[in-house]
């Protein structure tokens, strides 16, 4: 056979391959729904049980810049706050020998319940499960590691960002690495105990989870839906476990929004704003271009511990949030706000299609780019160029989540 037949051959091989290959999430990412709005949610996690006064002077603080701003519906920025309900109870552990949790109940927690409340009134804050606690507390009562000991026996309401990140997962047993899977009962009484006493707390069950470092499988999401709970938060894949080095892995993905689960939506978050971490309105702006091309929501993780930690840092962290939001609302004046059950209401019930086919495929074409793999492929047939053009900057690296 003459090379001038054999090339085309090869050609058509690759490309066809490629398409056989990738054939699944390419025909997920068309059926992926398109937004007709550009949409800005800023996910915060982390609040709730821990440093009290910070906490405090940290919400109002937010509550004070986000009620300046509205879109054109009228609606202020929503910041959703992933709260954790209890952090242990030192003083009880010492006395008793056993693990004892202190809960966002107990009187200590009273100014930052009122500070909570403050801006859900004000249409500011939505409250989303983060975990009862964001850690396995069998695991780090056996746990060997004399600092951990001494963070569990503290006087004081601890800080969980100080505990080893592996042992920040709630969702997996990380006594000991690689982590184990936890039992199915224990899964199920402790999803039921987290969703209680979030509705004894806030007057209604959480309808959002995120769950804890972004370690968690399908029989918490099934336990979370029987409670009650309808979205899970991902940045668009599923870690099950913390391998030898302690990394999330046993990954499953990938995932799109609106996408169903065991009884639950999913709605991805994958772009960060970590002021602490450098990130200014420029990045969030970025990642906010980037999602609206794509026809998705750009929903910006954060965390509290850019808005309560040294004074100078914290003061930063608001007004690169302010300058993001301004910029946000000039650069595109149909931008929305709303939280995250909002959304995915907005996905179940197919609101957000609205396109003509010519927007369908551009907004499937920057979906696409991000896919590596297949666009390694792609460039490789010299097809890259279907593609153009080349996404814009990335909104910063995954430098903490969840
Ligand atoms: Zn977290």
């Amino acid at each position: 056979m003459s090379l001038l037949l054999l090339l085309p051959l090869a050609w058509l091989a690759l490309v066809a391959g490629a398409l056989l290959w990738h054939r699944r999430g390419l025909m997920a990412l068309w059926r992926e729904p398109l937004l007709g709005h550009p949409v800005l949610i800023i996910e915060s996690d982390d609040w709730g049980a821990g440093p009290v006064e910070p906490q405090v002077l940290a919400l109002n603080r937010l509550v004070d810049l986000l009620t300046r701003y509205r879109d054109r519906a009228g609606r202020h920025p929503v910041m959703t706050l992933a709260l954790v309900l209890a952090v242990p109870d030192g003083p009880a552990i010492r006395r008793e020998g056993r693990y004892r949790r202190l809960t966002l109940e107990d009187p200590v927690f009273a100014p930052l319940r009122a500070a909570i409340e403050r801006g859900r009134r004000a249409g500011v804050f939505a409250l989303q499960l983060h975990g009862l606690e964001h850690y396995w507390p069998p695991a780090l009562m056996a746990s060997r590691d004399p600092e951990v000991q001494s963070w569990l026996e503290a006087d004081t309401p601890p800080a969980t960002e100080r505990l080893p990140a592996h042992l920040q997962s709630r969702w997996t047993d990380a006594t000991q690495l690689p982590s184990r899977p936890l039992a199915d009962a224990a899964i199920e009484s402790a999803v039921r105990e987290e969703v209680a006493l979030f509705e004894r707390l806030f007057g209604e069950r959480p309808r959002v989870a995120v769950p804890p470092t972004f370690v968690w499988d399908e029989r918490v999401e099934a336990a979370w839906a029987r409670a009650g709970v309808e979205v899970v938060v991902t940045p668009g894949l599923r870690s099950r476990c913390r391998n030898a080095t302690g990394l999330p892995d046993c990954d499953s993905g990938p995932i799109v929004n609106g996408q169903a689960g065991p009884g639950v939506r999913y709605i991805v978050r994958d772009d960060y704003f970590e002021p602490e971490r450098g990130h200014r309105a420029a990045q969030g702006l970025a990642a906010l271009q980037r999602k609206w091309a794509q026809r998705r929501p750009c929903l910006l993780e954060t965390h509290r511990s850019n808005f309560i930690g040294e004074t100078a840092t914290a003061e930063q962290a608001l007004a690169a949030l302010g300058d993001l939001i301004e910029q946000a609302l000039r650069r595109y004046p149909d931008l929305r706000f709303m939280d995250t059950a909002t959304l995915a209401s907005a996905y179940r019930s197919a609101n957000p299609v609205t396109a003509d086919l010519a927007t369908h495929w551009r907004a499937w074409r920057a979906r696409v780019r991000e896919r590596r793999g297949f666009m390694r492929c792609a460039k490789l047939a010299g097809l890259g160029w279907l593609f153009n053009p080349r996404p814009v900057p990335a909104g910063g690296p995954a430098v903490h989540p969840a």
